[in-house]
């Protein structure tokens, strides 16, 4: 719904596609999965879909049902279920609209298999346990899976695993060497990269790679910057000012009064709050632009407004221009910036975009 109430996210699918191809340009002889799940990381599964169909590889996501809607729609590509299937209804439509499913434990395999026997080719990413603990086959688990579906002709298998700190000072040696050691002789395809490893780890980029947050225009890491990474932001989170205030040295900001004034200050109120989706533990001094200028945030963040300083931009008054996050009037204020201002990630960020902020699709 269009609102008069200024708040807008700007989504950029033009930013979209550009980080899709500087994902491949990383990536150049493997194919891509663009994860689109979570409503493609708040920016809209159909927007980033619309962006990416003439030269996105796959789509990957969460739910059975968005994925045959996808195939509803006309697209073609392999569609990659990330957590696989949930019941027999997800099987038997697996294999009748050709999806591509994660398998990851044996109970799902039953699932797949009770479905047989198969008419048609069935793609599953059979997904290895290589040190993250959460989804995936063991080493054991897996010699049984493998024996059950060397017998299955039909089924095309990947094999695949996720790292749990492509990002981090670790790096991806251990899990890597895990995969390594469970491949044995596999010589078909495989997937393992996530936008860090994609980035920073070329040795793992298979046949398949998997980039999500790297699309959308944030960084993966935390040392290294979305511009310096050459990612165009792909939403922009901006509002108004909506009222003006002057404080004396002692006067206190909001609800708890968590900041005072330790001079004569102007303050600005943002019509943007957390029920926006803009992060609560946001403090004082989290990032954010009016009129092109940077400034910071004061106090705490409420539900539907927060405040800002503006004793540096004299010519803000009500009605003037505000960028919480993405693409501003000269310069950007990175998502990750204000993320981690908030001790999170720009992935909570995006996904935590609330529905009554109306969306404008334009271009970066
Ligand atoms: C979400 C997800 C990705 C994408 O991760 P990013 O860090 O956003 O690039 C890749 N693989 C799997 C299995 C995922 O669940």
């Amino acid at each position: 719904m269009k609102t008069s109430r200024p708040i807008r996210a700007r989504i950029a699918p033009d930013a979209i596609l550009k980080n899709y191809r500087l994902a491949k340009r990383h990536a150049p002889a493997a194919k891509a999965w663009a994860v689109i799940k979570a409503n493609a990381y708040g920016h809209g599964q159909w927007r980033a879909v619309q962006a990416l169909r003439e030269e996105a590889d796959g789509f990957a996501l969460l739910e059975c049902e968005n994925a045959l809607a996808l195939r509803e729609a006309g697209i073609t590509q392999p569609l990659l279920l990330l957590e696989g299937i949930f019941n027999s209804r997800d099987a038997r439509a697996v294999v009748e609209h050709g999806l591509t499913t994660v398998i990851h434990c044996p109970e799902q395999l039953a699932l797949l298999l009770d479905t047989g026997p198969f008419e048609r080719p069935v793609s599953v990413c059979l997904k290895l346990n290589t040190g993250m603990n959460r989804l995936g086959f063991t080493a054991q688990t897996f010699a049984i899976a493998r024996e059950k579906l060397r017998q299955i002709p039909q089924i095309a298998l990947t094999l695949m695993t996720h790292f749990a700190e492509a990002d981090g000072a670790r790096g991806i040696a251990g899990q890597f060497d895990q995969f390594q050691a469970m491949l044995g002789d596999w010589k078909g395809p495989v997937s393992l990269a996530n936008s860090a490893a994609i980035l920073r780890h070329p040795m793992a980029h298979g046949d398949w790679v998997r980039p999500g947050i790297m699309l959308y225009g944030a960084s993966p890491f935390a040392e290294q910057s979305a511009a310096e990474l050459g990612l165009q932001p792909a939403m922009t989170l901006e509002s108004k000012i909506i009222s003006v205030q002057t404080l004396a040295t002692g006067d206190r900001v909001g609800y708890g009064g968590t900041f005072t004034a330790d001079r004569p200050m102007r303050i600005g109120v943002v019509a943007c709050g957390y029920a926006d989706g803009y992060p609560r533990h946001a403090p004082t001094g989290t990032p954010i632009a009016v009129m092109g200028q940077r400034t910071r945030t004061l106090g705490r963040v409420s539900m539907d407004m927060l405040v800002c300083d503006l004793s540096d931009i004299p010519a803000a008054g009500i009605g003037a221009p505000v960028t919480l996050w993405g693409r501003g009037l000269a310069g950007d204020v990175p998502a990750d910036e204000v993320a981690n201002a908030a001790g999170t990630i720009a992935y909570e960020l995006f996904c935590a975009l609330a529905p009554r902020v109306p969306v404008e699709v334009g271009e970066i």
